[in-house]
């Protein structure tokens, strides 16, 4: 390894730490490609400096401008807003890219490689929201403001279309609702076509899919589908949904990537149930990781990381309970390691 790249490693709330020294072990199978500067943040962060995110994780950050992360708690009490939010918005991390891919087969769907792409600051989640009261009823009214833009509609649309062509994909469907969210979803919709038309008119195929739709088609035949791009609130939903066609949360990772930085994570949370007892599942973690070497353009290495898990829960059978299986958390490392030296 010629020059090793400078990143931030959190090691997360809960099962985090255990699952960070899995991939710590696999990067060091891959010959250490990263320099890591450690921090914390969550749970760990207010215990250590009395903020869910320090300054000292968000100047690291700042500096290193990429991060893989573990699962972080949002303190309850105390008034502290999500982590993961504030990490989106303060490095403008405007893009979600959740891969799902089936790599434990005979589940409900096999063969599964679809791409979702969230739009990850506007939209209905921007957090302008009020309650009406009337007469004695504080709650009478509920109201939410969803804000899109042409601009940031336009960047996440161009990310998306760029890593369709840089990854090979033949299809992308814009998902919206301009049939009734005229306005909202509708520059969405626009701002997809217009650019497909000037910029990317040969290289894939586009379709335009109501969301509602989608989700029925991704039940009945979700291979019809390569890469989805959509706003905030569907893109939500429908990342989760196609994490169930893989095995669920446990199987799948996570990109949040900005002007600003990337930050890598698994999707799953903290899973305070069975945290400190050595037998999470690294697997969503280490697929994270691999999307961060590639990220960094080591796509030899991220190969050989996703060609080791693969042998290791297929060929090895070692699987940690979630998945069926009897391994502790430390057993699927060592073979995990194993694999990587001699795959
Ligand atoms: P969770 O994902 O932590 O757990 C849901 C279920 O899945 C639990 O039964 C858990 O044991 C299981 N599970 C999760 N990850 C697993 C793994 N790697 N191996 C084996 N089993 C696993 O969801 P939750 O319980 O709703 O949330 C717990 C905490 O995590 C909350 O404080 C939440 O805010 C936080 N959270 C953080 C993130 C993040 O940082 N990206 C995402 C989701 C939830």
């Amino acid at each position: 390894m010629s020059q090793r790249i400078p990143a931030t490693l959190i090691a997360g709330d809960g099962v985090g730490p255990e699952i960070v020294e899995t991939a710590l072990a696999a990067f060091d199978a891959l010959g250490n490609p990263f320099e890591w500067d450690t921090q914390v943040a969550g749970l760990a962060g207010v215990e250590a400096a009395g903020d869910p995110l320090p300054a000292a994780t968000l100047a690291s950050i700042r500096r290193t401008r990429l991060a893989l992360k573990g699962p972080l708690e949002t303190p309850s009490g105390g008034g502290y807003r999500s982590s993961n939010v504030r990490l989106r918005e303060e490095f403008k991390l405007y893009a979600n890219l959740r891969p799902a891919r089936t790599i434990v087969p005979g589940g409900r769907f096999d063969n599964i490689d679809l791409v979702v792409v969230r739009e990850n600051l506007e939209g209905l989640y921007i957090g302008h929201e009020l309650y009406i009261p009337i007469d004695d009823d504080p709650h009478a009214v509920a109201m939410a403001t969803g804000v899109n833009t042409r601009q940031g509609s336009r960047r996440l649309l161009e990310f998306a279309f760029a890593h369709a062509v840089a990854t090979g994909r033949k299809k992308v469907a814009i998902v919206h609702k301009a049939n009734i969210m005229k306005a909202l979803t509708g520059i969405f919709l626009e701002t997809g076509i217009e650019l497909y038309e000037r910029k990317y008119k040969n290289q894939f195929a586009l379709e335009t899919v109501i969301i509602d739709a989608c989700a029925m088609k991704l039940v009945l035949n979700p291979w019809q589908f390569d890469v989805l791009v959509t706003t905030n609130l569907f893109g939500d939903i429908l990342s989760d949904l196609v994490a169930g066609l893989v095995g669920g949360l446990g199987m799948t990772p996570g990109g949040n990537i900005g002007a600003d930085a990337a930050i890598f994570e698994a999707v799953h949370g903290s899973a305070p149930d069975i945290a400190g007892k050595g037998v999470a599942n690294p697997t969503a973690l280490l697929l994270a990781a691999a999307m961060m070497l590639e990220h960094s353009g080591l796509h030899g290495e991220a190969t050989r990381l996703r060609n080791a898990i693969s042998a290791t829960l297929n060929t090895d059978h070692v699987r940690t309970g979630d998945l069926g299986g009897k391994s502790s958390t430390g057993e699927f490392t060592r073979a995990l390691v194993a694999r990587i030296k001699n795959g």
